[in-house]
This record gives structure tokens, C-alpha cells and sequence, in this order.
């Protein structure tokens, strides 16, 4: 493995990278195999450090010691209150180490410190501590039997559960999905992101010194095959959950219905609508829109990958957008004020670049950008098209870049019937001042979030999920629990009781 120091800063920022390894029954231990990979800074493609890279075997080994801490361990079985009061001091071990783990999330991710430290740490301990306090207020229910009987339900942890993540959002998503599994007492088997592992492996040594029994958090860095795709097929998994592509997530559901039909939550692509009628205030609907498609240099699922505007504002949006991404500062993400970073890797560059081409061949208006900036690291300028039609590969294929797409629309029903010609469904957006119709554009939009005057909002409360091939299920807010719980039905008589 490579060496890597102690007390290393950037531009002032702590960027130690301290553990590479397997984490698994509570202790970092390399893989079987002996294999490492490399893993990037997206600011220069240079290697940050290597990895130790899961196989198969070592998914056994994780999988072994999360059965044995579910069936034997203390965790199912502590009090809920316990769980939480564990789960509790992990945020704050998580607030205690921010400014570390923001610098180690850019320096991995490439996302602006800034963006690091305000909102993904931030978010993080949050949603710990939603789902610590939910950890004591699982229940079921009383039954009121037609006969002489009394019945109630048990709401079960639903044993252990395989998570796989990716790497746009790595620590965000990892505390979205250990959260809900750690408050229902399941046990976990985690697969990070192979462009992105080192933040999870900091989280995890958290999680020790929170007092997380071995065996309950497992975290393994890999790649999609063979280690997500060992985690899919596992006989021994009760459930996976899943965040990436729509085509990864067709292979997991394929692999769960394949092997011991495990349950399947699946958080997968968009190409979310944002629409901005007549009465929009265009300044507020510019810098929504700006923010929707670029936050995160467009690596977001739910990027506003597609703006309609009704004909009556158009020119102006139009003039002021293009006048709005050219302030954009992309840069160095340690460097203070910069908005953007680099796109996460080569693959991602030249993808994104890619779909920038098939858009001017398809015949859509390049209004600014569509090329890298300098000729080093994952650089690429905001870019802009109008004149997008559906049928566009740009217009219906997610990007997952800094690509805005312009679409015009006279009426509301136009607008209705256009933002729902897509194959996704995980969010959208309205922009308006008139109350029915938001009312009726929220209710008209097929996804599972729609923003109101606001975009990307998100809470440890607010259920998220897809409609269509968006995905199954939904994260965050209580409903997510169900997601790591069964519902065992009790039943007995009830003699010389009263039946009331
Ligand atoms: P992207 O193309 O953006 O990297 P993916 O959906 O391929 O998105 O990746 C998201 C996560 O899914 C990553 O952790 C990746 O390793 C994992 N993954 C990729 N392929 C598979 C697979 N066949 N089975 C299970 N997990 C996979």
C-alpha cells in the first residue's frame, strides 16, 4: 500500500489520508486476494493513494460477520433508546472531524470544500441524528380481531442488508443508507464507490470509536463486479439498497430475483423537468435553474437536466442564463470562492463532452461553453443548449454534467404533458407565482419530489425516491425504516379475558 503520511494539509486544509483497508467484524484487514487499487484526485487524475479492492471472498467474510452481530450480537437486541444514544455520539464524532472529512471528500470527489463543509458534512450528521431519535419510536400495531383472539404486530429488523453506493455524494449517501438500516437494528454490508472509497473508511473507524459493535458496520471498497455484483447475489443478504444507474440497478434487481429474492430499494438516474411559466420572477427562475442543473458540476440524479420555459419569458431567461454561466467560477476546489470543480473522472469527462457533441450534431443550439478548461484534471465549461427537443439523445438520456437544455411551451397542459416525456421520474420543479397553478403542476408531474419556487431541498423528514424508471422505494422520513423492518403478525386467544 502506499504510504501516506500524517498531517498533510492543501492550501491549508487537513487531506490526511489514514486508512485504506478493509473494514470488516470491526477491524481494518486488507483483502484475501492481496489486491489494492487506485483511487484519484479529479483535479489532476493523479493517484491519491491504493485501496485494498473486495472480491468475492472478502464480501463472504464481511457478510459472515454481519450474520453472526445480527444473530448473536447486541445490536438487534439492545433497546431502541440504546442504538440511538450510540448512534447519537457517531454524529457528533462526525461534527468533531468535519473539517477533515469535507477536505478528504474534495480531495477524493473534487466537489468545492465549501459545498463540502456547508452542506454534504452538515447533512450527514443530520440524518444520524433524525434516525437516532428514531430508533426508540419503532412499532407496530394492536389488531382489533373479529373473535375471542388478540393479535398485534412485531416490526422486526429485516437482518442484513447490502448497500451500495456511488460516488457523487459518497459520505451524504453513505449516512442516507447506514441510517435508517443502523436505527431498525439491522446489520450492514457496505460497498463504496470504487471512484470514491476513502471518505467511508474515515466513517467507519467513526463508527468503532462510537461504540458500533463489531460486525454490525462492514465497509468494503471494490468495484461494481465482482464486489457489488457478490453483494447482489448473496444467499445470505436479506436486503440491498442501491444508489447509481438505472442500468445497475436493472442488473441487482435482476441478481436479487436470481438468488434468495432479497428485498430491492433502488435509487437510480433522472432527467427532471424544471418549469418556469410567464410569471415567474426571471432573475429567481435563472439562479434556480443555474443551481439545479450545475450544482455538484451536474453530478446529481436529480439535476434539472431539462428547463422549460413558457414563450412568454424565453428571450429574456434565455439572455440572462447564458449571462449567468459565464460568472460561474470553476477552478481548484480548495481554492475559496469557486463554484465549480472537476467532474469526477476521465470516464465522466469524456461522456459528458460526448453527449455536448451529439447535441450540436442533433441539431440543438450551442448558446455557451461545450469544452474542457485547461489540460489537466476533469475540467468542463457550464455549457447551454436551446432548441432541445425530447427525442434528442440530450433531451432524454441522462448527462450527469454541467449541461442545461432548453425547451420552450406554450400552455400548462403543453408544459404538463412535455415535462412528463421521459422514462424518469425522480423529481421535479415549477417555477410560479399563481398558487393553482403550482397546485395543479405538482399534482401533474409524475416524479417523487417536486420543488415549489426552490430546488434540491432536502431533509432527513422529506421521503425521496422515483416514480418510473427512477427507482423503487423511498429514502428518508420514517418511511424509510420499512425499508429495513418486517412486520410479523401475532395472534393468540384470549380466554376468561375481557374482548374489548
Ligand atoms: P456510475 O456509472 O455512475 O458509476 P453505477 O450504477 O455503475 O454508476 O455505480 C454505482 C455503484 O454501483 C458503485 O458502487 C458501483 O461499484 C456499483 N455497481 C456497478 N455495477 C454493479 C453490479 N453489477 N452489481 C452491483 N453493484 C454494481
Amino acid at each position: 500500500m502506499a504510504a501516506h503520511g500524517a498531517n498533510q494539509t492543501h492550501k491549508g486544509y487537513p487531506v490526511t489520508v489514514k486508512y485504506t483497508q478493509l473494514f470488516i467484524n470491526g477491524e481494518f484487514v486488507d483483502a484475501i486476494s492481496g489486491k489494492t487499487f487506485e483511487t484519484y484526485d479529479p483535479r489532476t487524475g493523479d493517484v491519491i493513494a491504493r485501496v485494498a479492492e473486495a472480491g468475492k471472498e472478502d464480501v463472504d467474510l464481511a457478510v459472515k460477520a454481519a450474520r453472526n452481530a445480527f444473530d448473536n450480537g447486541p445490536w438487534p437486541r439492545m433497546s431502541g433508546y440504546e442504538r440511538g444514544r450510540i448512534m447519537s455520539k457517531y454524529a457528533d464524532l462526525v461534527e468533531q472531524n468535519m473539517e477533515e472529512l469535507a477536505a478528504l471528500e474534495t480531495l477524493n470527489n473534487g466537489k468545492p470544500v465549501a459545498i463540502a463543509r456547508l452542506v454534504d458534512l452538515p447533512t450527514c450528521s443530520k440524518v444520524l441524528r433524525y434516525y437516532s431519535g428514531a430508533a426508540d419510536k419503532i412499532h407496530g400495531q394492536t389488531l382489533k380481531m373479529a373473535g375471542p383472539y388478540q393479535g398485534y404486530t412485531l416490526h422486526e429488523p429485516i437482518g442484513v442488508v447490502g448497500l451500495i453506493v456511488p460516488w457523487n455524494f459518497p459520505l451524504v449517501m453513505f449516512f442516507n443508507k447506514i441510517s435508517p438500516a443502523l436505527a431498525s437494528g439491522c446489520t450492514l454490508v457496505l460497498k463504496t464507490a470504487e471512484q470514491t472509497p476513502l471518505t467511508a473508511l474515515y466513517c467507519a473507524n467513526l463508527a468503532r470509536e462510537a461504540g458500533i459493535p463489531p460486525g454490525v458496520l462492514n465497509v468494503l471498497s471494490g468495484f461494481g463486479d465482482p464486489a457489488g455484483a457478490a453483494i447482489s447475489h448473496h444467499m445470505d443478504i436479506d436486503k440491498v439498497s442501491f444508489t447509481g444507474s438505472t442500468e445497475t440497478g436493472r442488473k441487482i434487481m435482476e441478481a436479487a430475483a436470481k438468488s434468495n429474492l432479497k428485498r430491492v430499494t433502488l435509487e437510480l438516474g433522472g432527467k427532471s423537468p424544471l418549469i418556469i411559466m410567464n410569471d415567474a420572477d426571471v432573475e429567481e427562475a435563472v439562479n434556480l435553474a443555474h443551481q439545479a442543473i450545475y450544482f455538484n458540476m451536474g453530478q446529481a440524479c436529480i439535476a434539472a437536466s431539462r428547463i422549460y420555459v413558457q414563450e412568454g419569458i424565453y428571450d429574456e431567461f434565455v439572455k440572462k442564463v447564458v449571462e449567468r454561466a459565464k460568472k460561474q467560477v470553476i477552478g481548484d476546489p480548495f481554492t475559496d470562492g469557486v463554484h465549480q470543480g472537476p467532474q469526477i473522472n476521465k470516464t465522466q469527462f469524456d461522456r459528458i463532452l460526448q453527449y455536448i457533441e451529439y447535441g450540436k450534431q442533433e441539431g440543438a443550439t450551442l448558446l455557451t461553453g461545450g469544452n474542457r478548461i485547461g489540460d489537466k484534471g476533469f475540467y468542463i465549461e457550464p455549457t447551454i443548449f436551446s432548441h432541445v427537443k425530447e427525442d434528442m439523445k440530450i433531451g432524454k438520456e441522462e448527462i450527469f454534467g454541467p449541461v442545461m437544455s432548453i425547451f420552450t411551451f406554450k400552455s400548462i397542459e403543453e408544459a404538463i404533458e412535455l415535462g412528463n416525456k421521459t422514462t424518469y421520474g425522480l423529481a421535479g420543479g415549477i417555477v410560479t407565482k399563481n398558487i393553482d397553478v403550482a397546485n395543479r403542476l405538482s399534482r401533474s408531474i409524475r416524479a417523487g419530489i417536486v420543488w415549489i419556487n426552490c430546488y434540491a431541498v432536502f431533509d432527513g423528514d422529506a421521503p425521496f425516491g422515483g416514480y418510473k424508471m427512477s427507482g423503487i422505494g423511498r429514502e428518508n422520513g420514517l418511511y424509510d425504516l420499512s425499508n429495513y423492518l418486517q412486520v410479523k403478525c401475532v395472534i393468540t386467544p384470549l380466554h376468561h379475558s375481557p374482548w374489548l
